[in-house]
């Protein structure tokens, strides 16, 4: 079976480690970066994969990307919806902008990467989405307000298109990650990070790879019944 797909933000964090694992489990991987150009060449040295650079908050970026994709590596069969950023403030000082901004990448973003994936995952009656959500998203962080909810919007858009999609054989489940040891995470202190540690009942942040490996796992066909799912790696932070 062909295998195809593609990562956004692909390039650093859990997205590099996805590609990483994809590209060994055998995925010809099209890795889509926005500003990261130096570790998307470095990446592109490990494995082989097509770089293609694209802002996912940008309808026409997004439709370019794919026609590139397209072009160069076939239609996907896969679609990993990882590009995302967060932010961390009082509710009370999110200025619309900041808002905007938010939900443009993590929640728009999504939406433009699947509505240019899906016609050619309905011909071929064949596909797989993952969408990369936040244990904020199922229960909400205090001071990440705006991202809890971009990442609550993905959640619920993956269980409406696995209903919908279904019927076309197209399967879409969410892995919701807990701390994961990424630039991300850059914005927190030492003992903050710390907290978030001992709240988390395994006791350790968890790392790219543990993101990859499930995704790894959810787009193979041992979970071929596995559809609206949210799969939460976090550590039991949120059980
Ligand atoms: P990261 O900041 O290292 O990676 C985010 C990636 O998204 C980067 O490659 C960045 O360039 C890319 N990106 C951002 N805006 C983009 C845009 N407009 N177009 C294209 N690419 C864009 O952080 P990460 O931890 O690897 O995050 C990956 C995903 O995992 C995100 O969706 C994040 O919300 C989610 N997540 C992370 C954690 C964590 O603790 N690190 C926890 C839960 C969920």
């Amino acid at each position: 079976m062909k295998k195809t797909a593609l990562v956004t933000g692909g390039a650093r964090g859990i997205g590099r480690a996805i590609s990483k694992v994809l590209a060994e489990d055998g995925w010809t991987v099209a890795v889509n970066y926005l500003n990261s150009e130096e570790a998307a060449l470095s990446l592109s040295r490990e494995i082989n994969c097509l770089l293609v650079k694209a802002d996912v908050s940008d309808e026409n970026q997004v439709s370019a990307m794919f026609k590139r994709i397209k072009s160069e590596i076939g239609s996907i069969d896969l679609l990993v919806n990882n590009a995302g950023i967060s932010s961390y403030g009082l509710f009370t000082d999110i200025t619309p902008e900041e808002w905007r901004k938010m939900f443009s990448v993590n929640v728009d973003g999504v939406f433009y990467c699947c509505r240019q994936a899906v016609p050619d995952m309905i011909r071929k009656k064949h596909g797989c989405i993952i969408n990369i959500s936040s244990m904020w998203g199922q229960v909400g962080a205090s001071c990440e307000s705006a991202y809890s909810a971009s990442k609550a919007a993905v959640i619920g858009l993956t269980k409406a298109l696995a209903k919908e999609l279904g019927p076309s054989g197209i399967r879409v489940n969410c892995i919701s990650p807990g701390c994961i040891s990424t630039d991300m995470l850059g914005c927190f202190s030492q003992s903050e990070l710390d907290a978030l540690i001992d709240n988390t009942p395994l006791g350790t942040l968890g790392s790219p790879e543990d993101i990859a490996e499930m995704v790894c796992f959810l787009a193979s066909e041992k979970c071929r019944f596995v559809t609206g799912q949210v799969i939460g790696a976090n550590g039991g932070f949120v059980i």
